[in-house]
């Protein structure tokens, strides 16, 4: 198949950009197609010398005068000229590039674009790109994409590369036939994969993005339904006679439950002692104690002698829940085995753990995916919880279903979603709603500062571990990138290094490190020896160091209102007062009256309400939403209308054309077959 061939038959790539490409994860023509831009922007009007500002991607019209010197110095080949913008003279360097001297010709006028500078009482442009007037404004007119990039692979190579592979967007198995696409009001796979990648106007985006949201929606209900339908009711056949050290258990809890966590307990044992297997969804915002319900309800099931486990999405998360777990074990003296099964556990600690399954005498199992994944045999597994990710919950139940087990289901979510749309996300599964927050806790303080308060930021991070607590700094960005100015968590942790001196240490944690190097910081966090940890989301499912006590987010405006709530989760979940601050980087009123919205409540289920409202349509770009749900493009509140779509044109067409005969059904499988193995590496 077409889609399957390798980059380097495309024109102009070798081996080396094949590596760079795979870096990011795009193996092959079908890959790089799929590889949507993380956001567009278009090219600002041009600048008058009075309205510069420093450090801005600026464009500049003017004239040049004299020659482009090409300058050698040790080393590095550097090009040098003058802009005159009427009578303001602005610099122009370019680095080893010394053919721009000859593009650029005396007495004529140009556009330049790049980054501006203000140093040594001068402007200056550094590496600009050099346009013609027409030329500019016929590209401003454009959006241009911005691709997730890697050192060495540039947003050019990648636009480029992108624009050559395009011709095979047919190729991309079309599942919808004209008439199902006009009922359903999306445009074509191939007609949305152009327009997500070459945008000519908004609309043509969001006719293209349109399409990539039905599409994503419709993968998960079609594999979600079409599993469902599989599935008879199952017997419960698991008997929990034993339940005394249940009992002494939470008798000698450390803290009395809340009336959610009660209520839930209750609807879990009456659940574990009815008479068919059920999947449940609790949903407890961040901080409710939903880890507490999953050790109750393991313990029950444990004391039985059966075998339990709670996957979470992370490494780092499992080894958190792994350590909780082992300090309750402790605490009150259970004589039950807790292991920890991730990716990264040796062959030989594997072996152990299969042996400790192997007696049936009961274990608490913690892990990741790779738990089901890899070749582990259960005796009697008998329930199994999901941590803070829906989707894998799907997947996960066929797995676990195809070994010949059928355990009770349970999954936690922290996303605050309303019933309406959770009635269709979670399909037949029971809904738990937990809406207390454990008492004694002190609410978050927040606050919405901007960039330049910058000094008073770090002086107050710096306060807070002196008293002995701790603090995490959120940047959107891993590494800085040509076509992004959010900040980025490598730098940022290099400039809070050099700032704080040897007083305060600062930890670097971010989703390109290697899984070991990520749950070695993060336990250095969680053990205190790291003070402030700079990070990028990827802390935000479920950590939980009570000691912190500060939540920094950098350019807070890049973020939804659900994942913001997320994040500032982080904080908050000891007896110290907390601090959640939302730095502003942007100008627009719209982003300051979103974080005026996260600073005025706590309260999940009223920022996705919020969000919801002031949320137009066409507010997608630069933004990105809940990375709890998973969804890459779409959005569940603000694409709800796409999702029903989609969930029942899923039930007609497992209802109607089970055999997928009909149409263009017959490539469905084949487009699923295309998403299998895609898994987004870009946070
Ligand atoms: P989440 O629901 O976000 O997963 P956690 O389970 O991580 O929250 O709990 C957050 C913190 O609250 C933990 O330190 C936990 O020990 C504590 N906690 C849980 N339940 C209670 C309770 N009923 N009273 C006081 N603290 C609690
Ligand atoms: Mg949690």
């Amino acid at each position: 198949m077409t889609l399957d061939r390798k980059l380097t038959d495309l024109k102009g790539i070798g081996e080396k950009t094949e590596k760079l490409f795979q870096k990011i994860g795009v193996y092959t023509v079908g890959d790089i197609l799929l590889n949507f831009p993380r956001t567009y922007v278009k090219y600002p009007d041009i600048k008058d010398p009075e309205d510069f500002f420093h450090g801005e991607l600026t464009a500049v019209y003017g004239r040049i005068k004299t020659p482009i010197l090409n300058k050698k110095t040790r080393s590095m080949d550097i090009s040098i000229g003058t802009l005159y913008a009427g009578n303001t003279g602005i610099e122009l360097i370019w680095f080893r590039s010394p053919y721009v001297r000859s593009q650029v010709h005396v007495e004529q006028d140009y556009v330049f674009y790049g980054k501006l500078l203000y140093e040594g009482g001068k402007w200056k442009l550094e590496q600009p790109k050099i346009y013609t007037y027409d030329g500019y404004v016929d590209l401003q007119r454009r959006l241009q994409p911005c691709y997730s990039l890697t050192k060495g692979l540039s947003n050019h190579l990648v636009t480029k590369t992108i624009s050559q592979a395009l011709c095979f967007s047919h190729s991309i198995p079309e599942y919808l036939d004209a008439e199902e696409m006009e009922q359903l009001g999306v445009c074509s796979e191939s007609e949305s994969i152009e327009g997500m990648h070459f945008p000519e106007t908004m609309e043509v985006l969001e006719r293209a993005r349109n399409r990539q949201v039905f599409d994503e929606f419709f993968r998960f209900f079609y594999q979600m339904k079409a599993n469902r339908s599989l599935q008879e009711e199952v017997k419960n056949e698991f008997c929990f006679e034993k339940t005394e050290v249940f009992h002494r258990t939470l008798e000698n809890l450390p803290f009395s439950l809340t009336n959610g966590q009660n209520q839930v307990l209750k609807e879990l044992l009456q659940d574990f002692d009815g008479d068919v297997i059920s999947e449940r969804m609790i949903q407890g915002d961040v901080g409710s104690g939903k880890t507490m319900l999953a050790f109750l309800a393991m313990l029950y099931h444990v004391e039985n002698g059966y075998e339990t486990a709670i996957m979470a999405p992370t490494e780092v998360l499992a080894r958190q829940h792994y350590e909780t777990f082992l300090a309750y074990k402790e605490r009150f003296h259970l004589p039950y085995e807790v292991v920890c099964l991730t990716g990264s556990t040796k062959a030989s600690e594997r072996r152990e753990i299969q042996e400790i399954l192997n007696r049936g005498e009961g274990a608490f199992i913690i892990g990741t995916q790779a738990l089901i994944q890899e070749k582990v045999e259960f005796k009697h597994l008998s329930l199994v919880i999901t941590d803070e990710q829906h989707r894998f919950g799907v997947k996960q139940r066929k797995t676990i279903s195809d070994k010949g087990e059928n355990p009770f289901i349970l999954v936690m979510s922290a996303t605050p979603i309303p019933r309406s749309l959770a009635m269709i996300l979670y399909g037949d599964m029971k809904v738990s709603v937990m809406t207390d927050l454990p008492a004694m806790r002190l609410p978050i303080k927040n606050a919405v500062m901007k960039k330049k308060e910058r000094q008073k930021i770090w002086g107050f991070l710096r306060s807070q571990v002196k008293e002995g607590h701790q603090a995490y700094v959120i940047c959107p960005l891993v590494e800085a990138s040509e076509n992004s100015e959010g900040e980025s968590a490598v730098e940022y942790q290099k400039m809070l290094e050099e700032s704080f001196g040897n007083e305060v240490k600062v930890g670097l944690l971010h989703g390109k490190m290697k899984p070991k190097e990520k749950n070695a910081m993060m336990e250095s966090f969680a053990k205190g020896d790291v003070d402030v940890l700079v990070s990028t989301t990827v802390v935000e499912v479920g950590v939980n160091v009570p000691n912190a006590t500060v939540m920094v987010i950098e350019d807070a405006h890049r973020f939804g209102l659900a994942q913001l709530h997320q994040l500032r989760g982080r904080v908050g979940r000891g007896d110290a007062q907390s601090y959640c601050i939302f730095v502003d980087g942007s100008n627009a009123k719209e982003m300051s009256k979103r974080l005026k919205v996260m600073g005025s409540s706590n309260d999940g289920f009223y920022v996705a309400n919020e969000d919801l409202k002031l949320r137009g349509p066409g507010d997608f770009l630069g933004i990105r939403q809940s990375g709890e749900m998973n969804f890459h493009l779409a959005d569940i509140y603000q694409d709800a209308d796409m999702m029903k779509i989609a969930s029942s044109f899923a039930d007609r067409v497992l209802m109607e054309d089970a055999e997928l005969v009909e149409g263009n059904h017959c490539y469905l499988k084949e487009y699923l077959e295309l998403y299998a193995s895609k898994v987004y590496t870009n946070l």
